[in-house]
């Protein structure tokens, strides 16, 4: 863990006096660690990684939002295989472990190293829509409690944490946009209960020179919450950096292995053609 990681101390619904001296019996603390020595995330006044950085709105829904795929959508898991993935780094077959109709991450059996995956499916512009649960069991918390993501086109993360009263700095928690933008609200579950993302993507467009000419967007609905309304990405995500497009075509969906047990089921997604 990196020296610069900082502990700051953040009030929220912090209720002083006028005089500044008194504060309200109420007032709530939270612990949240973040990085203050990382680049400003363009167009803002935070710093990637900034614990600063208010806490989106705790807006807890009733459960995940469950829907089946509709007739022109790519069924990437139906819980019986992972016959649509590939292993990111061999191309090898997925060694995660089926059960019930449910995946679940798991370290390679042979080498006990992490094995993130991807599709097998090139993807662009696209609709998403996957269910995901934090496990009950872990020793791990804030950035690492159940931490696993999806990576849009390879590049894009967006982000898959247990963030249910775990606070962390605001643009790594669950439906965050990693290290660029929180989301709008925190509609996290309870680990152990099923999640779900539905995910509207705008692929980024390139000119023939490779020129950025218009930026990938997202919208994110995290359990039938709206948590980002077509945000803009400033570009791949980083992890306390800030990284500059490059020109891409359609690329794999790649679901990451952190180290969690993170579970997966109904996993689908229709492509739109091509958005402007
Ligand atoms: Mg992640």
């Amino acid at each position: 863990m990196s020296k610069t990681f900082v502990r700051l101390i953040t009030a929220v619904s912090l209720s002083a006096s006028l005089c500044g001296i008194a504060q309200s019996a109420n007032q709530q603390k939270q612990d949240v660690f973040g990085y203050t020595n990382t680049p400003i995330i363009p167009g803002t006044q935070w710093h990637v990684h900034d614990p600063r950085r208010p806490q989106p709105e705790v807006v807890t829904p009733k459960s995940a939002v469950v829907q089946q795929a509709p007739a022109d959508a790519i069924v990437l898991f139906d819980g019986s295989n992972m016959d649509a993935f590939e292993r990111s780094k061999d191309s090898k077959p997925v060694q995660w472990l089926i059960e019930d109709g449910v995946v679940t991450i798991q370290k390679d059996p042979k080498t006990g190293k992490n094995q993130s995956i991807r599709t097998k499916e090139k993807l662009g512009d696209m609709q998403l829509h996957i269910e995901w649960r934090s496990p009950v069991k872990t020793d791990k918390k804030r950035q690492q409690k159940g931490n696993s993501g999806l990576y849009i086109m390879g590049r894009y993360e967006v982000q898959i944490l247990d963030s249910y009263q775990n606070p962390v700095y605001p643009d790594g928690q669950a439906a965050a946009l990693y290290g660029q933008t929180p989301p709008l609200a925190n509609a996290s579950l309870p680990p152990g209960v099923w999640q779900s993302y539905d995910i509207v993507f705008e692929a980024p467009k390139f000119d023939d020179k490779g020129k950025l000419t218009k930026k990938a967007h997202a919208t994110v609905f995290h359990n039938g919450v709206l948590v980002q309304h077509r945000t803009p990405l400033n570009g791949p995500t980083g992890h306390k950096s800030v990284k500059e497009y490059q020109a891409h075509g359609p690329s794999p969906l790649v679901i990451q292995d952190h180290s969690s047990p993170v579970s997966f089921r109904n996993i689908w997604v229709r492509k739109l053609g091509n958005l402007n």
